[in-house]
């Protein structure tokens, strides 16, 4: 047995066998049956021949275009295509191995690249570019024909784990998780994407294991633990059953789903909104259950399910704004615009299939780039296609407008200025649509300084603490190799907190914090005392958020609060905190 250790993210225990998806080339390893070699092979010989037959009609095409020096890069491609050093390996490996074919093709170019990489020929270290599109078409070729992981996955009968080196957010939420019971990845911390969807989704999950998805046989027996961040691999017999009993006793004893309502108050009487974080239309029935007073924070960008943007149809997004709109009313929901970048954009194909050649440093792209409202600004006609759908949806309920990652004033007017543009579009199709309050998220230290500058432009605040920690401490929240210094109790963080505070509450704007330091009994009371009273939170963190609110004495965590901003680092601050709070305060070291 091996024992692994990592960031426990999403609660609960599974155990099954593993099932390895390497997600930064998009393959997905598998053992397979005996009987199942012949059909991956063929699968290999039929990507084989379509692949050549693209890359022929490039090859003509690029011919008459640009002439046939251009041309000759696919001739090189072809000829890497017939060679036996690739397909004749994979086919080997199917064969001795019993893997499947993608993961088979994978195997050869490594092994191939890593030749190529050992000779001194700067002639050959030019063909590894062409290498990779080679492999690349055929993995898409096949692909094609299985359909995505999703539908790999769907052929699966046995209960596995699912190892990854990253998991996408869109995969997580497409995937049948009745059948994968848990997920572990290389990457990741509380805080990435993946992780706040495994917890609204009630799935196990640790990441940021650095390098469990090459460690980990597929097939190989997996037991994880989402509390303590344990990941054991080929456990005893014994270690499983124990772990299975726990399941099963774990599921008759889930809370049953009552209906929370009124209002929570701290001790000393101060009234603290708490309201919920969604990814989806279907998890407006949690929230509910819950006692949510309302959606603080819908993610919108997770209905594209990963996809570009530019394909959400305004019908399509109108009924799905609509319908959590209809079911929380009269409570609010605040919708946040997509919060995506540049990169999920649709590609043309050619470009898509010589991805990894040309377009490293842009998948590559750090977090900063064009992402959130900037997106929506350099893309009018996607943004405003979203203004439509919400603005028409906000008819039928309580909806507030949110923009992320706004870094200064001149965004929000020029989106203010693409909103009454959506509206009079909205209008002349003889549709009158409500006034909606628009909000920011402040998540960038841009907009954190210059807070009472921004409050003079909208309607509401609500503090991002996932990424304004991110930008202030300069610490990348899905790089686990330095998720040590994602520190929320930074003085730094906590300064620009108050600053925000301020800002709204001298323009007498409403502000919220939906980042993941709310969920942390610790950090909640913290934030209590800095004066915050309204927050949003993943569900499943709210019961424990009016618990500790109820407990909680707003005056004297404002007392607290004002000695722990004199303090010079996070250990003086963190000891202040443990000695005034006593246990009850105490927290586990939050993990990014
Ligand atoms: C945040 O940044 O704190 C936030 C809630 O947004 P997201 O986690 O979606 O970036
Ligand atoms: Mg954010």
């Amino acid at each position: 047995m091996e024992r692994l250790k990592g960031i426990g993210v999403s609660s609960g225990l599974a155990v099954g066998s593993a099932l390895v998806a390497i997600q930064r080339t998009q393959v997905i390893r598998f053992p397979i049956a005996p009987d199942r070699v012949a059909r991956e092979l063929s699968a290999l010989e039929r990507a084989r021949v379509r692949s050549h037959e693209q890359l022929q009609q490039i090859r003509e095409r690029i011919a008459a275009l640009k002439g046939s020096d251009l041309a000759a890069i696919f001739d090189a491609q072809l000829l890497i295509l017939e060679d036996p050093m690739l397909l004749g390996r994979a086919a080997a490996l199917i064969a001795e191995e019993r893997v499947n074919a993608e993961w088979a093709v994978q195997r050869a170019l490594d092994e191939l690249a890593a030749v190529f990489d050992d000779v001194q020929d700067p002639y050959l270290h030019e063909r590894k570019g062409d290498l990779h599109d080679v492999a690349g078409r055929l993995r898409m070729n096949m692909r094609g024909e299985k359909g995505g992981l999703r539908d790999l996955l769907q052929d699966l009968d046995t209960p596995c784990v699912l190892v990854a080196d990253e998991l996408t957010p869109s995969v997580v939420a497409q995937l049948d998780w009745t059948h994968i019971r848990g997920f572990v990845t290389d990457a990741g911390s509380r805080t990435y994407h993946t992780a706040i969807l495994a917890r609204s989704l009630g799935v196990p999950a640790v990441v940021g294991l650095h390098d469990v998805s090459t460690r980990v046989a597929p097939g190989a027996s997996i037991l994880i633990d989402g509390d303590t961040g344990d990941v054991l691999i080929d456990p005893p017999r014994a270690l499983q059953q124990e772990a299975e009993a726990k399941m099963r006793l774990a599921k008759l004893h889930l809370p049953a789903l009552v209906s929370w309502e009124g209002p929570t108050v701290t001790r000393d009487g101060v009234r603290v909104l708490l309201q919920a974080n969604i990814e989806r239309s279907d998890d407006v029935p949690a929230a509910l259950a819950s006692g949510a007073e309302g959606i603080g924070l819908y993610r919108s960008e997770f209905l594209l399910g990963g996809g570009p943007p530019d394909m959400a149809a305004e019908e399509e997004q109108y009924h799905e704004y609509r319908r959590v709109v209809e079911r929380m009313a009269p409570k609010p929901v605040t919708i946040r615009t997509f919060d995506i970048d540049e990169r999920q954009l649709a590609r043309p194909i050619l470009e898509a299939a010589l991805d990894t050649r040309w377009f490293p440093e842009h998948e590559r792209a750090g977090h900063a780039g064009l992402r959130g409202i900037r997106f929506g600004l350099a893309h009018p006609a996607i943004f405003k296609t979203q203004l439509r759908a919400l603005l028409r949806a906000a008819a039928f309920g309580s909806l507030r407008i949110m923009f992320p990652f706004v870094s200064s004033v001149q965004e929000v007017r020029a989106a203010r200025v693409l909103l009454a543009e959506a509206r009079a579009e909205l209008g002349a199709r003889g549709i009158a649509t409500p006034e909606v309050p628009i909000g920011i998220m402040i998540e960038v230290p841009s907009a954190a300084f210059t807070a009472s500058l921004l409050a003079r432009e909208v309607d509401f605040f609500t503090i991002g603490t996932n990424d304004l920690i991110q930008y202030t401490l300069a610490v990348d929240r899905t790089d686990e190799r330095v998720s040590d210094r994602y520190e929320p109790l930074h003085p730094a963080v906590l300064r620009l907190l108050r600053q925000v505070r301020r800002g709204a509450v001298m323009r007498g704007i409403p502000v919220a914090v939906c980042g993941e330091m709310a969920s942390d009994p610790l950090l909640l009371r913290l934030l209590v005392g800095c004066g915050l009273t309204e927050f949003s939170m993943t569900p499943g963190a709210i019961e424990m958020a009016r618990q500790v609110i109820q407990e909680t004495s707003a005056a004297e965590m404002a007392r607290i609060a004002a000695r722990v901003l004199t303090l010079g680092t996070v250990d003086e601050i963190e000891g202040f905190l443990f000695e005034m709070l006593g246990p009850l305060g105490q927290r586990e070291k939050v993990q990014t």
